[in-house]
């Protein structure tokens, strides 16, 4: 049951790198760098693969660390976790860890973060920690799951933090989510750059991607060890958010039927394009009312997206069917409506092929009882295949249109960083070493970049 090979050291001097989680599959990345006793873990991410082996929502979740732990689900850190004594209560015991870096708000970044131990520093950025608080306004009581008394310290591009024998340089990326960085960490055995998730091509407002200035801190200093994301490696497409936008101007303008449309309720890139196609056309969008929430928070609460996100009542309708009106619905409903909103219960109050009806996987069988269907069709357009999220099998999507007779189309572009742009950065910053990660094909990948991946060095 436990999986001891799932991990690979790397060492240089009295420093180690652990790589736990991310290797040789994509998500669930968790790093431990150890000096001398002295530990700090990069991102706190949950494996999908290996937890849907187990568990399946709502029949049967974790119950705790401990038992994910003895499944193999979750690496077996000393001093990371919290233990369990019932389903509600926890306890953190002394650690030589000093503090955990989450890069982004993705689950297989941050998915364990509930069953971290609370002697812990956690730092993260602040868009980050926005997200994660709706996140928390909108979960339900979970057993086994708290956030309760977690150290979480915020910090932004550009920032130092010194912990230990290491200062933490955190410089934002470009990636499918805001508030994504890397880290540049100066430890006394040199310096390591761990990228998180990255792509070089998403920006539509910026000519230059946030990217480079992780590029331009990387080549400066020396680096001992570099380790990369790696997920594109098959199918990889040159779109770039700009593509994405154009297209979906073109089909919101040239087609005249109902429009369905998905992707991750995190990009707020993507939901840029869609406020700016909306413009270009006569049509306006259906929000569900959690993606709704997620988009309305980070466009007052981050200062980056408030000048980039105008949210409009006029183009915005908020989707809320016939679900119970209590808890954060209640608070934030009435909110809404008092800044102008309308707020949507049944489908046929809006009428025909003026629409496009977004996050249409999280009320696909309520499309059954509408009559938009007839000729509508469906874009896909989360930036990945695979789902970061871990919500709803593709096949089921697939059989609900098929039903309805909604042919769909794929329209995106991707978070992550494709082979070439990769080879170039890799090109730029020269590292002594070079780990992937994250990825699928993590050999295939490191030779293609000119690296062995086994000793991570250079091959001459
Ligand atoms: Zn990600």
């Amino acid at each position: 049951m436990h999986r001891n090979t799932d991990f690979k050291t790397i060492s240089i001097g009295d420093l180690s790198i652990t790589i736990y989680g991310g290797l040789g599959e994509i998500g669930g990345n968790i790093i431990l760098l150890d000096y001398k006793k002295e530990k700090i873990v990069l991102d706190i991410g949950l494996s999908f693969s290996k937890y849907r082996e187990y568990y399946e929502w709502p029949h049967r979740t974790h119950r705790g660390i401990n038992e994910m732990i003895r499944l193999g689900v979750a690496p077996d850190i000393e001093g990371l976790y919290v233990s369990w004594e019932n389903k509600s209560e926890f306890v953190s015991r002394e650690t030589d860890i000093l503090g955990v870096f989450v890069s982004h708000a993705h689950m297989d970044h941050i998915g364990l973060l509930s069953q971290v131990n609370r002697n812990i520093e956690v730092f993260l950025g602040k868009t980050c920690l926005i997200i994660e608080g709706v996140r928390r306004e909108i979960s339900r009581n979970t057993a086994y799951v708290s956030y309760e008394g977690i150290n979480y310290n915020t910090f932004r591009t550009g920032d130092e933090v010194r912990i230990g024998p290491y200062t933490v340089k955190p410089i934002h990326v470009d990636h499918s989510v805001p508030g994504a960085y890397s880290f540049f960490i100066e430890t006394p055995e040199g310096n390591v750059l761990y990228t998180g998730d990255f792509r070089l091509h998403g920006e539509i407002l910026d000519e230059k991607s946030w990217t480079r200035d992780m590029l331009e801190k990387a080549r400066e200093g020396d680096i001992e060890v570099m380790i990369s994301e790696g997920t594109r490696f098959h199918d990889s497409s040159l779109e770039s958010e700009e593509d994405v936008y154009t297209t979906f101007s073109r089909i919101f303008s040239g087609y005249d039927g109902d429009i369905l449309m998905t992707f991750s309720y995190l990009d707020t890139d993507r939901f840029e394009s869609l406020l700016k196609a909306l413009d270009d056309s006569e049509r306006e969008a259906v929000v569900a009312d959690r993606h709704f929430l997620f988009i309305w928070k980070l466009s007052r609460e981050d200062e980056v997206l408030r000048r980039k996100i105008s949210l409009d009542p006029e183009l915005i309708k908020i989707y809320i069917g016939e679900t119970k009106v209590t808890g954060w619905r209640k608070k934030y409903y009435e909110e809404w409506i008092n800044e102008g909103y309308q707020l949507i219960t049944y489908f046929d109050e809006l009428g025909p092929g003026k629409y496009v009806y977004n996050d249409f996987d999280t009320y696909l069988s309520n499309l059954m009882y509408t009559s938009f269907s007839q000729g509508a069709i469906a874009i896909f357009s989360n930036s990945e295949p695979f789902n970061e999220e871990g919500m709803i099998s593709q096949e089921k999507i697939y059989n609900w249109l098929a039903a309805l007779n909604i042919p769909s189309y794929r329209v995106h572009c991707s978070g992550h960083i494709h082979p070439l742009d990769l080879k170039y950065v890799v090109n730029e910053i020269q590292p002594r070493r070079l780990c992937v990660i994250h990825s699928e094909r993590p050999e295939a990948l490191s030779k293609f970049l000119g690296y062995d991946p086994g000793s991570c060095e250079k091959i001459r």
